[in-house]
């Protein structure tokens, strides 16, 4: 054996329970008690074994609205590792005009010799045509197995609809889920208009320009569309209970429609927009809501309504969130990929919005599954990927920017008190991670051609 983690308390989507953990070859070999002798024996009684955290949404690298992320698969994924994520998938964005098989390749080569955990990608469809639905089939077939759809302007939605109708039924033809931002263009650009006819275009008014209604009309549209193209669709970052309506309504009806929550909805309200300095940092799509929906969210989130949490992971400098001034300019995201595991077991699990194994559930297994991972990633079980979080329950943490990894100049959640932090974040049976400082490669992260959806 190379690794045996002694006296552990392991936590899957399923049990709670002691065990040592005997590893080897980088996957789990052995789980019982008195295993050995090994290699390397560490005593980490006291913490809980969680499988590496499975964040199915990032964008590590890449630009939006002409401005490029300061991370790059190097720190992002640095990041990840020291906030207990071992797997990402990343969105591929092509440049206009691309062929997507091209724009996998140039993603691929970003992440070549930085990346240092375990990735996979979801390439995103612009403009799909006929060409673009053979490329689909195609990479379904090399193991990217999800397609991503922007409902807003940035993809021209509403122009192109019957183009993406027709390739969702591609994607459930070729066994692939799709990906769908839910948020009407019509309604943003309708309300856009009358802030800035009423002197209100700037970011104190954000969250009022794509407000709950707008993501609800998508969410209904994009699961409608989903049944008619026979394909599995996955909400993203959904906000608020008219997402979620859309997403039961989907699920009442046996469709395979899941849904994703993202931090920021669990732990900021919109009030934050009001008075707070730099509201720019507090952009994202879609925007903030009321408190209320805060506590829905949890809910949903420990009931099995929504099946993960992801990051939507985008980081930029502050001069970059401060550079634009009218609402449709405002560059949206933040570094999120150090803070989401600790964030939500204390918001979560400490406070009794979410239970232990639904925490695990969240944040590893049901993305695994979702996503063609499992049971490589995602859960504790022999013949599984040592991807290891040993995280350490009692820890209390004041989250500041200067002790993360993130190359982003501010942190949206400076100042947050914490209790439990990863102590140790094992990939493929190497300790990667300990005590918060990084001890792996660039370039030890490897591309995982996923399989096929399944019904989880
Ligand atoms: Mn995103």
């Amino acid at each position: 054996m190379d690794l045996i983690l002694r006296n552990g308390t392991v936590v899957t989507a399923a049990e709670t329970y002691k065990a040592d953990l005997g590893i080897e070859g980088g996957t789990i070999k052995q789980i019982g008690t008195g295993l050995g002798p090994a290699k390397r024996e560490l005593d980490v009684a006291g913490k809980y074994l969680f499988p590496g955290g499975v964040d199915v949404h990032t964008h590590v690298e890449f630009t939006l609205l002409g401005e490029t992320t300061v991370d790059d698969f190097h720190s992002s994924t640095i990041m990840a590792a020291c906030g207990g994520i071992t797997t990402i998938v990343d969105y591929v964005l092509p440049n206009p005009g691309q062929l997507l098989i091209d724009a996998v390749e140039m993603w691929n080569g970003r992440a070549k010799g930085k990346t240092v955990i375990d990735y996979g990608l979801h390439p995103t469809l612009f403009k799909p045509t006929e060409r673009t639905r053979g490329e689909m089939a195609e990479l379904a077939s090399d193991g990217y197995t999800s397609f991503k759809i922007f409902m807003t302007g940035l993809a021209e939605f509403d122009h192109y609809a019957p183009d993406y109708l027709k390739a969702m039924a591609q994607a459930g033809k070729s066994g692939a889920m799709i990906n769908i931002h839910c948020e009407d263009q019509c309604c943003i650009t309708f309300l856009t208009e009358q802030l800035e006819r009423e002197g209100k275009n700037n970011v104190r008014h954000f969250a009022e320009s794509r407000p709950r209604i707008a993501e609800g009309i998508a969410a209904k549209r994009a699961v409608d569309m989903a049944l008619l193209a026979d394909a599995p669709v996955y909400l993203v970052h959904l906000s608020c209970e008219e997402g979620l309506d859309a997403l039961n309504d989907a699920r009442a009806r046996g469709q395979a429609a899941y849904g994703e929550t993202r931090p920021i909805y669990l732990h900021l309200s919109k009030d934050r927009f009001k008075d707070e300095k730099d509201p720019e940092r507090y952009v994202g799509w879609p925007p903030l809501r009321d408190a209320d929906q805060m506590e829905v969210l949890w809910q949903a989130l420990d009931s099995g309504v929504l099946q993960t949490l992801a990051t939507d992971h985008t980081s930029f400098s502050m001069a970059q969130k401060k550079k634009h001034k009218k609402v449709e300019d405002l560059v949206p995201g933040m570094s999120a990929l150090e803070t989401m595991l600790p964030m939500l077991y204390s918001e979560g699990v400490l406070k009794n919005r979410l239970k232990l194994s639904r925490f695990v559930d969240v944040t590893a297994t049901a993305p695994a599954k979702l996503f063609g991972l499992y049971p490589q990633k995602g859960t504790i079980a022999i013949g599984s990927d040592a991807d290891i979080l040993v995280f350490d329950p009692k820890k209390p943490v004041t989250i500041r920017q200067k002790d993360l990894h993130s190359r982003q100049d501010w942190e949206l959640f400076e100042g947050f008190k914490v209790t439990g932090w990863p102590s140790m974040t094992i990939s493929r049976g190497e300790i990667i991670v300990e005590n918060g400082k990084f001890l792996g490669e660039a370039g030890r992260g490897k591309l995982i051609k996923r399989k096929t959806f399944t019904s989880p």
